[in-house]
């Protein structure tokens, strides 16, 4: 239908991405809008866990937009982490809370806070336009606050997300504790992914410097367990590096429980990370004390040395 309008965050999509499409499609719809909503991939185990929880079907696969059709972008405004087709397609809205790194022909709304979750800011959307949010909506839209916030721990977290994921924790009816820490548990088992899935999970390109580099980030509750595979987790990291010419990779194991990360760093310009964080690599590996966040604390860091 030639008047729909595509409603879709980013590749590898993480919860907050699926929960804002969601959301986001709901109150187009809501306002008269013929509106859907798309997910860029294959959900992990702590979205379906959050559909699952409230009830909320899974949305479909898209591939690619066709020139010209209507899109909305949700927590995400990167061609490169975007669907095909994107650089041709109507971009009419976009709800984000990353840095900006978006061009346009056409004018379009734009809004972008740097809350810690973009459904944090659906929410105020739905507020200003009126429109009820019904437990299903706020069920989901607290799990992605949630996910992104790791449970409040991150240094992404304001208090207007805490705030709001306690209102919307009301209507859904849950402990939001007690939900956050089941489905951040959820998110954590990789015992049946492959080393490429792991890598996989949650990794985003980006270009800093004329380097092309990528930073992948895994949740764990045993971040040792997770190492125990690292020879066959270097293998898949290396072979994407070679396949898509890459000078970093970055792999992030960031623990649920101690809120800080351990990196395998590889590439070229591994030692990049050495000097942004004030570590020395041992064995490819390197413990960030306190750092759970990837767009606060990680890429400024990579991108101011790389
Ligand atoms: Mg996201
Ligand atoms: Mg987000
Ligand atoms: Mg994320």
């Amino acid at each position: 239908m030639i008047d729909k309008t595509f409603v879709f965050g980013h590749q590898k999509p993480d919860t907050d991405s699926i929960a804002s499409a969601i959301s986001m499609a709901n109150l187009r719809n809501e306002l008269g809008e013929n509106a859907e909503c798309f997910r860029l991939g294959n959900l992990n185990k702590e979205t379906s866990f959050a559909l699952k929880s409230f009830g909320v079907e899974e949305p479909s696969l898209l591939e690619e937009v066709e020139e010209k059709s209507n899109v909305i972008m949700v927590d995400s405004n990167e061609f490169a982490q975007s669907v095909k087709g994107i650089e041709n397609a109507n971009i009419k809205m976009v709800v984000d809370h990353h840095r900006i790194n978006l061009q346009t022909n056409d004018p379009l709304y734009y809004v972008a806070e740097p809350v810690g979750c973009t459904s944090t800011i659906i929410y105020k959307l739905y507020k200003q336009n009126d429109v009820e949010i019904t437990p299903k909506m706020a069920g989901i839209m607290l799990s992605a606050i949630i996910s992104d916030t790791l449970l409040f721990k991150s240094p992404t977290c304001t208090e207007e997300d805490k705030k709001i994921a306690q209102k919307l924790a009301d209507i859904a009816g849950v402990d939001m504790y007690e939900y956050g820490q089941n489905l951040l548990k959820a998110g954590t088992d990789i015992s049946d992914l492959s080393a490429n899935e792991v890598i996989n999970v949650d990794c985003k390109p980006f270009e800093g410097n004329g380097c092309n580099f990528k930073i992948s980030q895994i949740n764990s509750a045993d971040v040792d367990d997770v190492f125990t595979r690292q020879e066959e987790l270097e293998t898949a990291i290396q072979n994407d590096i070679k396949e898509n010419n890459l000078g970093l990779y970055v792999f992030v194991v960031t623990d649920i429980l101690n809120a800080n990360s351990k990196v395998i760093a590889l590439g070229e310009k591994a030692d990049v990370v050495e000097k942004a964080f004030g570590v020395e690599l041992d064995n490819n590996t390197a413990m960030l004390e306190g750092v759970v966040s990837r767009k606060k604390q990680v890429l400024p860091k990579i991108l101011e040395n790389i």
